[in-house]
């Protein structure tokens, strides 16, 4: 072995990946970096799955970040297209195209330029999301509807509730009418939880700043005026997408780590830590992991970087405080089940301007909130990148997401029937024919969602826990417990790189990445 210092990894996600890609690339020469992911493959939550030619993104992932590191990371792995994609071209669309950008026709390791477009499906009729304010909205609604919102929308202007929960936050931003209509069904769907008992923080970060006043002055005096420039400027919101998903950036990330030198070991899991000593400040000298035939050893380190659930760290760290121990172990999480789902045609219509292959409506997903079926949102694959679709002319490949909780009976359902479940909800909602079905596949992903309930409250205590090990670096969505999106990840990871890079154990400024407004995004999904 050299005399560099032992970096240890645990997960390659896109926070894991990114603190040992910046770690080799910066400081390479004083440091060994080893990653160890417990699953085949790497990607985490972003990995995308390839089944007969076609490939699934577990979510729907937009690249799209405010954060010029983050920026120029994803254009230094993939740069921008410098050529129109296949559909583009059939359709003739205008893109911004890169200068010397690569050609996505005649190259894989390409990321596009998508727009994006979602809607709500809703009394099975599609509503702008975020919801917009305009008369197409109060023709969908129905009179006494739009009459009942506006009252409510008007009442909670007056009187503002103190903000205890999620609830109290969407009464006072939306009214109660609207919030029971949009985010009081949907948001126990994707929680499991009513959003009464949810802290109010979740709200504030992913809800964009939706002023429903303007929105409304906007529609009345739109017949008025010459052109509608807010709304449209308000359409034309797009994002990055590699060409064959979000997973083919994280494998390229990888790729690059083992040609720096790095150690990437899969299928391997930690199991638990090695401390020096018994006090709550000693240093964790190493991890024990266990591979795919269930054998363990023990892997040396002088710092660990960890994008694992806390929970699970908790359960393999000795020497932690008691108090802190049990809220970790007790930290609550959502898990995720997609069904793909391969059809020859849709039966909802593309009613809108915007042309698309074959047709087909043109959004990228589709938020489902009906409140007679489980099916909470709907990816079109087609619409993120045609390269995802074996058949793009002839085929429709979608994403149906279902939120639920390990063990629960959606994810002890047999695949087979929890596929038949998924197809007959479309069904009835009218978005497919049930002959119209080619293919289908089930996909499970554990703790997709770190949850603002429960023992969240005692995340102070769980931090200082952690902190007092000086060796220790958390990172990511499940390592913080946060509701990180990718480049929020990555932040952390690039921020855990520097720290040790730097010698320093100062992690404040690492825990608040994503805790402060300025990191926000505007425009989320859920
Ligand atoms: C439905 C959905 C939609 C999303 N949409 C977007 C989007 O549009 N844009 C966006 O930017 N983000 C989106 N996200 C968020 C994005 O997926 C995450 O922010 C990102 O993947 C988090 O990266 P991470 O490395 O922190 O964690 P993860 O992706 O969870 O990676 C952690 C890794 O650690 C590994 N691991 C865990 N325990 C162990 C162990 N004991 N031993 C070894 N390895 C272990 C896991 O296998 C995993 O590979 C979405 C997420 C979901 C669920």
């Amino acid at each position: 072995m050299n005399d560099k210092k032992n970096v240890l990894v645990v997960g390659a996600g896109p926070a894991g990946l990114t603190a040992a890609y910046e770690l080799l690339k910066n400081a390479g020469d004083r440091f060994n970096v080893i990653l160890v992911e417990e699953h085949r493959q790497v990607g985490g939550l972003s990995k995308t799955l390839y089944y007969k030619g076609n490939r699934i993104d577990l979510g729907g992932h937009r690249f799209f970040s405010k954060s010029n590191a983050v920026n120029e990371l994803w254009e230094e792995l993939l740069p921008m297209q410098g050529a129109p994609s296949w559909d583009d071209r059939k359709l003739e669309r205008t893109i911004p195209l890169s200068p010397n950008g690569p050609d996505p026709e005649k190259t894989d390791a390409v990321m596009l330029y998508r727009n994006r477009v979602s809607r709500i499906y809703f009394l099975r009729k599609f509503f702008d999301y975020p919801i917009s304010i305009k008369w197409q909205t109060f023709a969908n609604m129905g009179l006494a509807r739009t009459i009942r919102s506006g009252i409510g929308y008007l009442a909670s202007s007056f009187h503002k509730r103190p903000v205890r929960s999620l609830e109290d936050f969407y009464i006072n931003r939306f009214g109660k009418p609207l919030y029971a209509m949009f985010f009081e069904g949907y948001t126990e769907k994707l929680w499991g939880v009513h959003p009464s008992h949810i802290a109010p923080d979740w709200g504030a970060q992913r809800v964009k700043e939706l002023s429903l006043m303007g929105a409304l002055l906007n529609a009345l005096t739109k017949p008025f005026r010459k052109k509608d420039v807010r709304v449209e400027t308000s359409l034309i919101e797009s994002f990055s997408y590699p060409k064959h998903g979000p997973g083919q950036l994280w494998e390229t990330m990888a790729e690059r780590i083992r040609e720096m030198g790095g150690i990437l070991f899969t299928e391997t899991r930690f199991v638990s830590a090695v401390r020096s000593g018994e006090s709550a400040d000693s240093p964790i000298t190493g991890i024990t992991v266990e591979d795919a035939d269930h054998n363990r050893r023990t892997l040396p380190c002088d710092y660990l970087i960890s994008s694992m659930p806390l929970s699970d760290l908790f359960a393999g760290t000795p020497g932690l405080p008691e108090k802190a121990r049990k809220a970790a172990l007790a930290l609550p999480y959502r898990d995720f089940m997609t069904v793909g789902l391969l059809v020859r045609r849709l039966e909802i219509q593309n009613t809108t301007s915007r042309k698309t292959i074959g047709n087909i409506v043109p959004d990228c997903w589709i938020y489902i909130q009906e409140n007679d079926v489980k099916i909470g949102r709907l990816q079109i694959f087609n619409n993120w990148s045609p390269y995802m679709v074996k058949d793009p002319e002839n085929t429709v490949w979608m994403g149906l997401e279902f939120f639920c909780r390990e063990g629960d009976s959606m994810w002890t359902m047999k695949d087979a029937d929890f596929i038949k479940m998924a197809i007959s909800e479309l069904v009835k909602l009218g978005i497919i024919r049930e002959d119209a079905v080619l293919d289908s596949i089930c996909a499970r992903e554990k703790k997709a969602y770190p949850a603002y309930f429960g023992t969240y409250d005692q995340m102070d205590d769980i931090r200082a826990a952690l902190d007092d090990i000086p060796n220790l670096y958390c990172i990511g969505r499940n390592g913080q417990h946060r509701y990180n999106n990718m480049d929020h990840s990555m932040l952390t990871g690039m921020e855990a790189a520097r720290l040790i890079s730097e010698g320093s154990n100062d992690r404040s400024h690492l825990w608040q990445i994503n805790a402060e407004e300025s990191y926000h995004e505007e425009g989320s999904s859920f």
